[in-house]
């Protein structure tokens, strides 16, 4: 047995089993037929689900895989995506459908049709034809959650230019490699939008991306009045009610071909630099509709559907934009923060609209543990159906927190696991099928092929733990790396022959099912054992008295690494956490959780954690404070001044033992 099967191994064991709701099981779109369906006939399978979508010339062929790693499908087809994702709904009497409830943080909101998205679009995709933008330019959008976010997106895809969104928390540096890597001619951006209860500038980092002529390829600024502050007028700026309000409403929308380059959007950059990943029109479009038919069990007439993602992230992309809107649902958008005005904020919006299925991610999850779990106890939360998970593991604490506390015990909770890069849902349950486990991704959705692998690419056999690969294209993947394709190439399909490599670590439990594992990069090796990260912080985050928690390994002269934990405690765990005893009472929880081998040498107790502005944990900084090194790369931190909160904490926390 190679290390690596030995490894990332069984330490958890989790026996919680939560079965779908008798009701959803019996009305469920999806049910268990689809992943034999897609077994007996993989392409047929997705040709069926490109069916769903509004062609206007069919493919010849599903898949051309004749010069891997680079996918064709549809070929030969034609479709407009924002077509398929408003005009057919207005075409099929659905106009009055709302599209967007959109509440803006300091409370104002936009009721947002079918039939206006549609005009809105239009006028905006008439805008954008008058400044020049053609066929296949690309436009970078840097906005605030607001409607004019989903317009631009939509009305680049409907004039077939290629949409590059920076999310809006993003530096001028990071918004200008951006706009430069795509070469876009375009930027859309507003004065600036709220945040904290406070308006926070865009346009001026604009400005600041865009001087000294840094980025040659724009050549206009159109920009959205969101919050009224004065901003820095330039000859290339224009303002966005007017060039758009003056438009027409109509615009005939073209078809374009199946593989014409839809989006570029870049990966969080949790790991390393962003890579420029690049999604084409109908695979894309075919596999975020369905996954957000089956995972979410979209019932479009009836159901209220929130993903609190921002859009700047592909999560937004796929899951608030394109699945949704190609299903024709009804969606809520926020603008804001989840603590402003207050700390029930989301709670709030859920008792609003009555959102009967809700997508977030585990940090927020985690947050909410922290906070306290009397603060979504005094809203009513009864519409929910289902609830979904995304970003990171799950620790199946948060998990069981999330179901109780949010789905008051009786919504189904599927952990979704996926990539910027895999555009769409690969591994998750289905809420009206799967007996889920709490903290696992499960299984491959129907029509995905993925495997846990050694070292050698050979599949682990249940109970084993490996490298997440995926053994077949499927038809949201990415294309290449913008401008890039060695890399492309070199990031992705040379670490196994003939698999997607995916960077994150697994394993297959007794019963065949998959847990994601962390990234591979930040696997430890303890005394000769390969130890998850996830593992360990999940053994945490399961005592009453922890809310997050984070684990590194630390070069250790005994053990080669050691692990050191950094912990934050729960919002009712109070001062009782401060002292020796509870470090102690920690590390024996998780030696008695995982075994001794997963004992962490040190833990210390923090007041937060460095995250990506995506949310997630950033573990090569908290290895660097472990190994007392200075710290690297800061850039993608939401809140550097984290780093400097946790180094005060260094001196009280000596090695133990
Ligand atoms: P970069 O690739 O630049 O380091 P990133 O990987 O954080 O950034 P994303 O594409 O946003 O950028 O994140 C995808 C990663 O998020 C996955 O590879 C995985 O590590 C993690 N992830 C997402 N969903 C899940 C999930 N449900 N369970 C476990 N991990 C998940
Ligand atoms: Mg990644």
């Amino acid at each position: 047995m190679s290390q690596s099967q030995e490894t990332l191994s069984n330490l958890l064991q989790e026996t919680r089993r939560f079965a779908p709701p008798a009701e959803l099981a019996e009305t469920a779109n999806v049910t268990a037929e689809a992943y034999e369906e897609a077994n007996a006939d993989r392409l047929g399978f997705w040709a069926r689900q490109a069916d769903r979508l509004t062609w206007s010339k069919r493919w010849d062929t599903v898949l051309d895989w004749s010069n891997p790693p680079f996918a064709k499908w549809f070929v030969g087809g034609e479709l407009n995506v924002a077509y398929n994702c408003v005009d057919r709904h207005v075409e099929a009497g659905l106009g009055d459908r709302v599209a967007y409830h959109w509440e803006g943080e300091p409370g104002d909101t936009r009721t947002i049709t079918y039939a206006e998205l549609q005009r809105e679009v239009s006028k905006a995709a008439n805008a954008l034809l008058e400044l020049g933008v053609r066929k296949g330019d690309r436009v970078a959008i840097y906005l605030p959650m607001i409607p004019e976010l989903p317009i631009s997106m939509l009305a680049c895809a409907r004039i077939g230019a290629t949409h590059s969104v920076v999310f809006g928390g993003f530096s001028a540096d990071a918004l200008r490699t951006r706009i430069n890597d795509a070469q876009a001619k375009v930027v859309i951006t507003a004065d600036g939008g709220f945040r904290r209860g406070k308006p926070s500038a865009l346009k001026a980092i604009v400005d600041e991306a865009l001087k000294d002529d840094s980025t040659p390829s724009v050549e206009r600024v159109v920009v959205v009045r969101r919050t009224g502050e004065q901003i820095a007028e330039n000859p290339r700026d224009v303002w966005w009610h007017d060039l758009v309000d003056r438009q027409s409403d109509q615009h005939t929308p073209e078809a374009f071909d199946a593989e014409h380059p839809l989006y570029i959007l870049y990966t969080s950059g949790t790991t390393g630099k962003p890579k420029g990943i690049l999604h084409t029109a109908g695979g894309y479009l075919t596999q975020v509709a369905y996954t957000h038919y089956a995972v979410f069990d979209l019932k479009p007439e009836t159901d209220v559907y929130w993903c609190s993602a921002d859009i700047g992230w592909v999560t937004g992309h796929s899951y608030i934009v394109y699945g949704p809107l190609a299903n024709g649902a009804t969606s809520v958008i926020y603008e804001g923060t989840p603590d402003t005005p207050h700390k029930g904020r989301w709670w709030e919006i859920i008792q609003k609209y009555k959102v009967t299925i809700f997508y977030t991610a585990p940090t927020a999850i985690r947050t909410f543990m922290k906070w306290g779990d009397d603060i979504p106890a005094q809203f009513d939360l009864s519409s929910l159906r289902v609830l979904g998970s995304v970003g990171e593991p799950i620790n199946p604490e948060a998990y069981v927190w999330y179901r109780q506390h949010i789905g008051g015990g009786r919504c189904p909770v599927v952990d979704t696991w996926w990539q910027t890069e895999t555009g769409a849902i690969m591994i998750s349950p289905l809420p009206g099928v799967t007996a889920a486990k709490p903290g696992a991704a499960m299984r491959p959705l129907p029509g995905v092929v993925a495997d846990v692998v050694d070292d050698q690419a050979q599949s682990v056999p249940n109970g084993g733990g490996g490298f997440l690969v995926l053994k077949e294209p499927w038809p949201a993947m990415l294309r290449t790396i913008w401008g890039d394709d060695e890399r492309y190439v070199k990031t992705y399909w040379s670490r196994f022959d003939g698999l997607y490599f995916a960077g994150d670590g697994a394993k297959r439990d007794e019963d065949g099912d998959i847990w994601l594992l962390g990234r591979v990069d930040d696997v430890m090796l303890v005394s000769g054992h390969n130890i998850s990260t996830t593992e360990v912080e999940s053994a945490l985050v399961s005592h009453p008295k922890v809310a997050e928690a984070a684990v590194v390994g630390s070069t250790d002269p005994v053990t080669g690494q050691a692990i050191v934990a950094f912990v934050i405690p729960r919002g009712s765990a109070g001062e009782e956490v401060e002292g020796e005893g509870f470090v102690a009472e920690l590390r024996d929880h998780v030696a008695k959780t995982l075994g001794p081998i997963a004992k962490p040498r040190q833990i210390m107790i923090v007041p937060e954690l460095p995250k990506t502005r995506s949310g997630k944990i950033m573990r090569r900084l908290l290895r660097d404070v472990a190994e007392n090194r200075s710290l690297g790369d800061v850039t993608t931190l939401t809140d550097s001044s984290v780093m400097d909160l946790i180094r005060a904490k260094l001196p009280s926390a000596k090695p133990e033992d």
